[in-house]
């Protein structure tokens, strides 16, 4: 199993930080992420493209206008989530709560690096507001050949990387039918058998196949 891939000079130990730092640092390089909200009925979702800004105390910070839609689903429910990918199949994920930021100084900042921002809201600059990714969950996945991945999860603003979706418990009894189907080698034989989550696909084929249920499945929602 390749088990050296390293994206971004993360590597297999590569720690929390490291890893959302470079998730943050990718997504303001790709700039133009598709962000998404919960619709105003909160049954609907509601999407668009967004220009996400890294700035330089670490943030992701977006602007919008307080008429638009979007300002009025992210004050309603301020959670959001965020996708991007590069050319050669590098994603990039983040979901959490934004908040509103007033500062002048970030503003500035913010306008500094978006001219054409400023330009366009000269006659209303109090019709434009910024926002900030606050706390949430993040991924960055790399499909780097077809049956290769690459996973790495994290965690911002005090809140913890999410669970694992796929997990060997304690009822596994070996039999090995678990890593003959899996679509990215990503299980590893022993008294019990191991999925590796940084290679894991999450397609479920292990789950449907363990004919004793040893195949855990976290439903909880991730990135
Ligand atoms: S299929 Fe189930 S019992 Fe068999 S090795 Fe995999 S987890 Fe263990
Ligand atoms: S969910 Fe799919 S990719 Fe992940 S370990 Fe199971 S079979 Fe392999």
């Amino acid at each position: 199993m390749d088990k050296k891939k390293i994206i971004l000079g993360l590597t297999e130990n590569s720690g929390n930080q490291a890893i959302k730092q470079k998730a943050f640092q990718l997504i303001g390089n790709i700039r133009w992420v598709g962000f998404s909200t919960i619709g105003i009925n909160e049954t609907t979702p509601s999407n668009r493209i967004f220009d996400l800004n890294l700035l330089d105390d670490g943030h992701l910070y977006f602007g919008t206008a307080v008429g638009k839609p979007v300002y009025d689903e992210l004050m309603k429910n301020p959670n959001a989530a965020v996708t991007g990918t590069t050319e050669d199949w590098l994603m990039v994920k983040l979901s959490g709560e934004v908040s509103r930021t007033h500062s002048i100084e970030i503003m500035n900042k913010f306008y500094a690096v978006n001219p054409g921002t400023k330009a366009l809201y000269a006659k209303a600059p109090d019709a434009f507001k910024l926002f900030y990714f606050a706390k949430g969950h993040g991924e960055l996945l790399h499909l780097y050949k077809p049956n290769k991945i690459i996973r790495f999860r994290f965690g911002f603003g005090g809140i913890a990387p999410p669970p694992n979706r796929y997990a060997i418990n304690s009822d596994c009894n070996s039999c090995g039918a678990c890593a003959e189907r899996c679509t990215t080698e990503a299980i590893t034989p022993g008294d019990r058998y191991a999925i590796d989550p940084k290679h894991c696909l999450e397609c479920g084929a292990c789950y449907d196949t363990c004919p004793v249920n040893a195949i855990t499945k976290y439903d909880g929602r991730g990135a």
